[in-house]
């Protein structure tokens, strides 16, 4: 991490999740939270419990839902100078239940709150001025105004020699809108490293096809592809023609959100930290595989020491 920390930008939320599965809040029913959430704030969250120097670039509210989030990442050893608190706009939330068959009803508090309201304050400018690497999340696309501060940062730390990320978690709707549609592309253009989930390794590409996405993005500028498979582990991809497959730790999967951002905080943090692809790829799995077994979306990142003893105690899932 010589030439600084790694950074993100974007949302910062509370998660409140109904304890028992079903469907939508339209009757009174029981809850369990606040659990400090947002894609970005995972990713950083778990990054910086790996051991790699972190940053986050966000908003909360003057509340306790902010201030919740903000102890987390403090605690955790992010560097949290550059969350800016709102007067006026209470913290993101979302509210999630889980259906039977495991898909969810959401109810989001993000557009219209504190999340929405990140700028490109005097301490975001000083974090991106001292940051070596960017992790643009695709879920920050959604806010508008992020995307001006993204690309600020890029420009300034591509010109010092740093290096950017991106997971292409965006929401098919809006990629419908063609403004997104050529940002999105764009950032697929300039990463280094790009993390996709299942099908968005097509979306990114814009072709289907394993090896023939993973060629289209070679040929563009990315130098590695760590795709993530879920139960069934991820496998990166090199420039030079290298496939590294791991399988999946073998896990009872008790809340799946923020597997993807827990596998990139940790690979990203474990190469920024020198170590081989191999042994990157194993923290990333771990990482990803151990916050599945823990209620609330950031409550099973793990240390370098606790994903060790995972690694050790944790057989793979056989293919
Ligand atoms: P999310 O579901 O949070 O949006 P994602 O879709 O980006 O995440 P996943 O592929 O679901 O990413 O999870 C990332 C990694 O975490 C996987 O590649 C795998 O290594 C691990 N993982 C996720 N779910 C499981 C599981 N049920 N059992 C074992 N490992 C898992
Ligand atoms: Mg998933």
């Amino acid at each position: 991490d010589a030439l600084g920390p790694t950074i993100t930008i974007g949302e910062i939320l509370v998660e409140i999740m109904a304890t028992d599965r079903g469907t939508g809040f339209l009757e009174p029913i029981t809850l369990i939270g606040p659990y400090p959430s947002g894609a970005p704030a995972i990713f950083i969250d778990q990054c910086a419990r790996i051991g790699g120097a972190a940053g986050i670039i966000a908003c909360v509210g003057d509340d306790d839902f902010g201030r919740v989030n903000v102890a987390r990442l403090r605690a955790d050893g992010a560097d949290v100078s550059a969350i800016s608190i709102s007067a006026e706009f209470p913290t993101g939330s979302a509210f999630v239940r889980y259906r039977t068959d495991g898909t969810r009803d959401f109810v989001f508090n993000i557009a219209r709150s504190a999340a929405a309201q990140i700028d490109l304050s005097a301490a975001a400018r000083a974090l991106i001025a001292r940051s070596g690497h960017l992790h643009v999340m695709g879920t920050a696309l959604a806010i508008s105004g992020t995307i001006e501060i993204i690309e600020h940062a890029i420009a300034a730390i591509k010109a010092r020699g740093g290096s950017i990320s991106f997971d292409p978690n965006v929401r098919k709707e809006l990629l419908g809108q063609s403004e997104t549609r050529a940002r999105f592309a764009s950032l697929v253009d300039i990463a280094d490293l790009i993390l996709p989930s299942g099908d968005e390794l097509f979306v990114a590409a814009g072709v289907t096809g394993e090896s023939e996405a993973v060629r289209a993005l070679f040929a563009r500028n990315a130098s590695e592809v760590a795709l993530k498979r879920g139960a069934k582990g991820s496998t990166v991809f090199t420039r030079d023609g290298r496939r590294i497959d791991c399988p999946a730790f073998a896990v009872e999967e008790i809340d799946p959100t923020g597997a993807g951002d827990c596998f990139g905080g940790a690979y990203v943090a474990c190469r920024r930290l020198g170590m081989p692809i191999e042994q990157a790829l194993t923290y990333a799995n771990a990482a990803g595989a151990r916050n599945v077994t823990a209620k609330g979306p950031m409550e099973g990142a793990g240390t370098r020491a606790e994903l060790d003893a995972f690694i050790a105690m944790t057989p793979g899932r056989s293919r």
